[in-house]
């Protein structure tokens, strides 16, 4: 799949003498977008190799993962199970843009309270997960396993031998080691945690062995999916300055993070990066929804 690199013009890059360019992931699909379709490619490979014919997997309410999970299973012709955290979903999911489109795509759901998620990889729950739902192949919490790492390197192409510095948004940290796997010696990647914890260095260090990445950890926006007016005004105003609309759960803080280090010259002048956009605008309505209950501003979107 050939994904564009789209070249970025602010003052503030002129200015320090950087240049930045983004990957279109976001472009791919807009429901599989980003590396949430490149974590499903081999996991979809494998499970039909298998015979499997129904996939099973956890998430939160504004899933990037369950949303890309319940598409890809429909077009690639498995049934799809949703384990979703929070009970108290069972009674209103309906209103819910995310778990609502799922539901379309044929995903069936089932409502644990936070305790059980919390507990998920237990083998007592997964026995009663296949009581009830019969076999089926799993795929963990955000995609991320070898078959996910393997289909993240392919993120990067011969073109991208170029650039110096490469980013990418954290989550699992499955996207920051497939990147870290197949880049250049001469590359350094940058990875920007969507949220707080120093367990993610060790998860990551399950996928890669190589030591060409480093955590900026200071832009997390106070934790998974918390945003802050400042962080919704920037990717309204990065919008405006470039037609390409940011997910504020992700994208949006590493690009932040990304500018600020800009403005803080942290990079030499004629450094050459590469930002992965991975995607994740289907959970903009949702976010959107939220802000408005809020009477903060909302997030523009495409349409
Ligand atoms: C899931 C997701 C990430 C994080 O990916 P990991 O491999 O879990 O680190 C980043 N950006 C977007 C848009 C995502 O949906």
């Amino acid at each position: 799949m050939f994904v564009e690199n789209q070249s970025i013009h602010l003052p503030l890059l002129t200015k320090n003498e950087v240049s930045l360019h983004i990957k279109r992931e976001d472009r791919i699909h807009p429901l599989i977008s980003g590396n949430k379709y490149r974590k499903l490619k081999y996991n979809l490979i494998n499970a039909k190799e298998k015979g499997f014919d129904t996939l099973l997997t956890f998430g939160g309410a504004y899933s990037n993962h369950i949303a890309a999970t319940a598409y890809a299973g429909k077009v690639h012709g498995f049934g799809t199970i949703g384990i979703i955290r929070g009970e108290e979903l069972d009674e209103k999911w309906k209103l819910n843009p995310t778990l609502k489109l799922a539901q379309e795509h044929g995903m069936q759901f089932k409502f644990v309270s936070r305790d059980t998620y919390r507990n998920k990889n237990s083998d007592f729950f997964q026995g009663q997960l296949e009581n009830e739902f019969g076999s089926y192949y799993l795929l963990p919490e955000g995609g991320t396993n070898t078959w996910a790492i393997k289909g993240c390197e392919e993120i990067l192409t011969i073109g991208d031998d170029d650039f110096d510095v490469l980013c990418c948004a954290v989550g699992t940290g499955g996207t920051l080691a497939g990147i870290s796997n197949a880049a250049r010696t001469h590359q350094q990647i940058l990875g920007f945690p969507a949220l707080k914890g120093d367990f993610l260095q060790e998860d990551i260090r399950k996928f890669t062995r190589r030591e060409n990445w480093i955590l900026q950890t200071k832009y997390h926006f106070g934790g998974y999916a918390k945003v802050s007016k400042t962080l919704v005004d920037f990717v309204n105003d990065f919008y405006r300055h470039t037609q390409i609309l940011l997910d504020p759960i992700y994208t949006g803080k590493m690009m932040f993070g990304l500018l600020d280090m800009v403005q803080n010259k942290y990079f030499e002048p004629g450094t050459k990066i590469l930002a992965i956009h991975t995607g994740g605008l289907q959970g903009v309505k949702g976010m959107n929804q939220w802000l408005k209950q809020k009477n903060w501003p909302l997030i523009t979107t495409y349409d």
